[in-house]
């Protein structure tokens, strides 16, 4: 593996849904999930959220409705015959024409969002060209700026959900000197097969951000850790990962045996947490877990003062 380079990720805004990432061009219809100022297909400075485009959409066709209200009472008012008739055709019309307009506004949210669903929808093409517009860019910065490369596809990966671009994103993520206080994700880059560099991503985030190893990585790593315990630095990663593991007891009860196979491996702060977690626990054997972690702290650690007021 090539060295590690220190990066400073931009922020990454989280948005409720995944199309408020997206923005369209209201001068050709491109769609984009990156940043741009400009419009990557015809150079215009017309990007706007989707949900503006649908916003606009939901008021053109109101207007549409009220300009026709507004032709059919004309029509009546033509076809009259007296000016009685007259009078009433134009007053009536003109009622229920401010009747549909405050009806419209009360409307405008719904109607928005019913907009948005169509333009969605009739616009899939459109979007995927676009997101593969993107795909170019990234792989473009990828190959000289690894880290616009990676911002990029985490973008993109708010829209597009597969493995290609999960491995993408974590093979670049191991490219770089990750810390504790960047933003960085674990769930959405699971992958289901037995990806090296995606369990070496987990090994460094047991490390880092704990609080990321959840259910799902620690099944990943015991349903491939016969293929981990080959990679170089195998044990390593089996061993910061039962080191996550103890953070918290639901952890222990639901993988005791993983545990037990690497407790004596881990760290002293580590074996400590384990260690406090069972003492607290008096009636749990953990499938041996128990046994195995008191015959450790008597060989290693029974005159270590940290391990005497646990408390
Ligand atoms: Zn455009």
């Amino acid at each position: 593996m090539t060295k590690k380079k220190p990066v400073r990720l931009r922020p990454y805004y989280k948005t409720r849904y995944a199309y408020e990432k997206l923005r369209v061009c209201k001068h050709c219809g491109a769609y984009t999930v990156l940043w741009e100022d400009k419009c990557a297909n015809c150079g215009r400075l017309a990007l706007i959220p989707v949900m503006n485009q649908a916003r606009i959409n939901a008021k053109r066709s109101m207007q549409n409705e009220r300009l026709i209200a507004l032709a059919m009472t004309l029509i009546a008012v033509l076809f009259s015959q007296t000016f009685l008739q007259i009078v009433s055709c134009l007053l009536g019309g003109i009622a229920l024409t401010v009747l549909l307009w405050r009806f419209q506004r009360k409307m405008l949210e719904p109607e928005t969002r019913r907009q948005l669903n169509r333009l969605l929808r009739s616009s899939e093409r459109r979007i995927i060209e676009g997101i593969y517009l993107n795909l170019t860019t990234a792989s473009a910065a990828i190959r000289d700026d690894e880290q616009l490369g990676y911002e990029i596809l985490r973008e993109i990966a708010t829209i597009v959900h597969n493995d290609r671009i999960r491995l993408q994103q974590i093979m670049l993520l191991q490219s770089f000197m990750l810390r504790k206080d960047m933003e960085l994700v674990l769930e959405p880059l699971m992958l289901e097969n037995f990806e090296p560099a995606l369990a070496e991503y987990i090994g460094e985030l047991a490390k880092i951000k704990r609080e990321l190893i959840k259910h799902q990585a620690i099944r990943y790593v015991l349903a491939y850790e016969h293929e981990i315990l080959h990679m170089k630095n195998g044990e390593n990663i089996m061993t910061a990962v039962a080191g996550a593991t103890v953070r918290m007891k639901t952890y222990v009860d639901a993988y005791p045996e993983f545990i037990l196979r690497y407790a004596r491996k881990l760290p002293k702060d580590r074996y400590l947490r384990l260690y406090r977690l069972v003492r607290r626990n008096p009636n749990q054997s953990w499938n041996g877990l128990r046994d195995e972690v008191s015959a450790i702290y008597n060989e290693k650690y029974r005159w270590d003062p940290e391990f005497q007021n646990w408390e």
